[in-house]
């Protein structure tokens, strides 16, 4: 590969992704030039998402542009002329799952030379991972970031006519682009993006890296999106941030926070208004105010906590304590009677202590979650904790997941259990993975039902009786 190849790449830099210099956000209108309307005509797609909701939307929003180009989607990967993997670099495991990935797959870029392979998502804002595409992974046509999704018809043009490889990501605070155009996967239930990015920079994590700053897109265009959702039917949205209780902080003009945007959203009236994910120490009252006089926002708040031991959270860069989380927790229960509450926790962070765990495992009992996302620490190359002294080994970090594990699944059997004999009323999602003739679907409290009943209802709201709880999910009867 030539030093001119090298030189035309736009590849990360974690310097650059690490600065927070206040630079302006741009709002940015996307628009397909005519030169690119017409190039996939007769031409398929596939993208395959890994990790977290904010990827979801983003490979909806890819799918709107290359279906907006001509594109239709593909039944399978060997008539496709197009596949991104749109990707999650949240843990070690996740990688490599892409890395196996990008290898499988060359046996199709082999079978199809003009099949155009690309690379997305939050590893591409990865320095090492660029390196290695350079290096080992030649099959790549074509690598972006999460900064310059609306610029993906250009990147086809380019593999697809100059058959040049493309890398292109840029290590930025990031811009706000709106009009973008979407391929939902659900007719009844929508994400919708309010935020982009984060600061909070706690030493585990990358995300601060590969999605750049903090930044709210305006009321009005959430808004926009909103009534349109609820003009085409939908019945439940999911508004989506990185941290979503930092909504509107970086508003110049106006006082405006996720508290105003939750009351105002609940007016627009759509069935059901969900949203993840919070930090705990930009919750603040509004937002439990507005839970709590909202007719539509539903009665679930999934909480990070990580740890419970105040040593570890002050290593993790989390801003609170255990006390001060277990005081807000306790406020929002009160102001949002019966609303159920998950959280995630890591165990083994660099220099967790048998004692550190067992602060945990404390919060965890007065916390009374009814639900977590566990794991443990996976160190991230880049982030300040993955030069910290780590000492303890795998196997114990591995039993302290399985205690902690034992006590979060009686917290979901309990937070199940109180809803049996009860009338609940179920958006059903689809067929339960088990048998076709039971439906699966979530309660406003965000637990999973199975109950009988015909595929007719998918996308709709029914009331069904709590027959039985089980640690997992609850069994009902339709009424
Ligand atoms: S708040 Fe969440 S996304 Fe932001 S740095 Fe912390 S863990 Fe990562």
């Amino acid at each position: 590969m030539s030093k001119i190849d090298i030189e035309k790449y736009f590849k990360p830099n974690l310097q650059d992704a690490r600065k927070r210099n206040k630079t302006d956000v741009h709002e940015l209108q996307f628009e397909l030039q005519e030169k690119h309307q017409n190039i996939g005509y007769l031409k398929t797609y596939q993208i395959h998402t890994y990790g977290c909701q904010g990827n979801e939307a983003d490979s909806e929003i890819m799918a709107g542009i290359l279906e907006k180009m001509g594109f239709t989607k593909a039944e399978t990967e060997d008539e496709s002329d197009v596949i991104i993997l749109n990707t999650c670099a949240i843990r070690e495991n996740a990688e490599n799952r892409i890395w196996g990935e990008l290898g499988r797959l060359k046996a199709y870029k082999r079978r199809n030379p003009n099949l155009i392979l690309g690379l997305a998502g939050c590893m591409a804002q990865e320095e090492y991972v660029i390196e290695r595409v350079l290096k080992t992974y030649q099959h790549v046509d074509l690598v972006f970031g999460t900064h310059n999704i609306y610029k993906l018809p250009e990147y086809i043009e380019t593999s697809m006519f100059s058959k040049e490889r493309v890398i292109e990501v840029y290590s930025q605070e990031g811009d706000i682009v709106e009009n973008l155009p979407k391929v939902r996967n659900h007719t009844y239930k929508a994400w919708v993006n309010i935020m982009f990015g984060c600061d909070e920079f706690c030493t585990y994590c990358i995300v601060p890296y590969t999605r750049g700053k903090e930044r709210s897109r305006h009321k009005d265009e959430i808004f926009k999106e909103v009534i349109e959702l609820k003009e085409q039917g939908y019945k439940e949205i999911t508004l989506l941030g990185q941290n979503v209780n930092a909504y509107g902080k970086d508003f110049k003009d106006m006082d405006y926070t996720f508290g105003d945007l939750l009351s105002d959203l609940d007016q627009i009236g759509i069935e059901r208004i969900r949203f993840t994910t919070s930090h705990p120490h930009d919750l603040d009252l509004k937002t439990m105010h507005a839970m709590r006089d909202g007719k539509h926002i539903m009665p679930f708040f999934h909480l990070p906590v990580q740890s419970g031991s105040n040593r570890v959270l002050k290593k993790m860069n989390r801003h609170y304590t255990k006390e001060s989380y277990l005081d807000k927790l306790n406020e929002l229960k009160e102001n949002v009677p019966g609303i159920s509450v998950t959280t995630d926790i890591i165990v083994g962070f660099p220099g967790e202590t048998e004692e550190d765990f067992l602060e945990t495992m404390d919060l965890v009992e007065k916390a009374d979650f009814e639900g977590a996302y566990t794991f443990v620490f996976s160190k991230r190359e880049g982030t300040p904790a993955a030069s910290f002294e780590d000492l303890t080994p795998e196997d114990e970090k591995k039993d302290r997941l399985y205690r902690l594990n034992e006590v979060i699944n009686a917290g979901y059997l309990r937070g199940n259990q109180r809803f049996l004999n009860q009338t609940v009323s179920v958006l059903v999602d689809g067929v339960s993975k088990h048998d076709e003739n039971i439906l699966a679907g979530y309660t406003a409290h965000n637990k999973l039902v199975n109950f009988k009943g015909d595929k007719h209802l998918i996308g709709s709201i029914v009331s069904v009786k709590i027959t039985e709880a089980k640690t997992w999910f609850l069994l009902g009867e339709a009424v």
